[in-house]
């Protein structure tokens, strides 16, 4: 979706409220975290303020993931706010390189890429099915979640075992 510049510099600072959708399938291809998800709702509005144009809302969906810990899918209900400020190359010393002002280069705001932006940087890199996830066993590969399992996994990392042996010979 676009938004065109005029459509804001005829409202004085109004805000100009709008509604996208974002295409799941792009989404989970660039997101290896991310299983599958719904269409992404996008609520928001625009407004020119002074010489910058102002865009602020929120995307929401259903995303699934599988625990990195556990292994279990689950499906997280993610809302992503965003805010973003541009500015045409009119503005001028508004604007450097360092800003966080995204530069106007035609006649209109374009939402989409940046909308998909936002939404992939808000995605885990680590998802956890939940926070406290005690993740599986790694001797016997029970999930910890569900079940108990006597396994020692004290000695599972052989360095650490022959360190233990080795303390332990000191002490006799
Ligand atoms: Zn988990
Ligand atoms: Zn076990």
């Amino acid at each position: 979706m676009n938004i065109k510049l005029v459509d804001l510099d005829h409202r004085k600072g109004e805000p100009l409220a709008f509604q996208v959708t974002l295409d799941p399938a792009e989404l989970k291809e660039r997101h290896q975290e991310i299983r599958g998800l719904t269409t992404v709702e996008t609520k928001g509005e625009a407004a020119k303020l002074g010489n910058l144009y102002h865009v602020k809302g929120a995307m929401e969906a259903n995303v699934d993931f599988v625990c990195a810990r556990c292994l279990k899918p689950f499906t997280e209900h993610m809302i992503v706010p965003f805010a973003e400020t541009f500015a045409t190359p009119e503005a001028g010393s508004e604007v450097d390189e360092e800003s966080d002002i995204h530069l106007l280069e035609g006649e209109v705001i374009e939402l989409n890429p940046l909308l998909q932006e936002d939404f992939l940087l808000a995605m885990p890199s680590f998802p956890l099915c939940a926070e406290d996830c005690e993740g599986l066993c790694p001797v016997c590969g029970i999930n910890r979640n569900e079940g108990r399992c006597s396994c020692d996994t004290r000695r599972i990392d052989p360095r650490l075992a022959a360190l233990a042996d080795f303390f332990g010979k000191d002490e006799e």
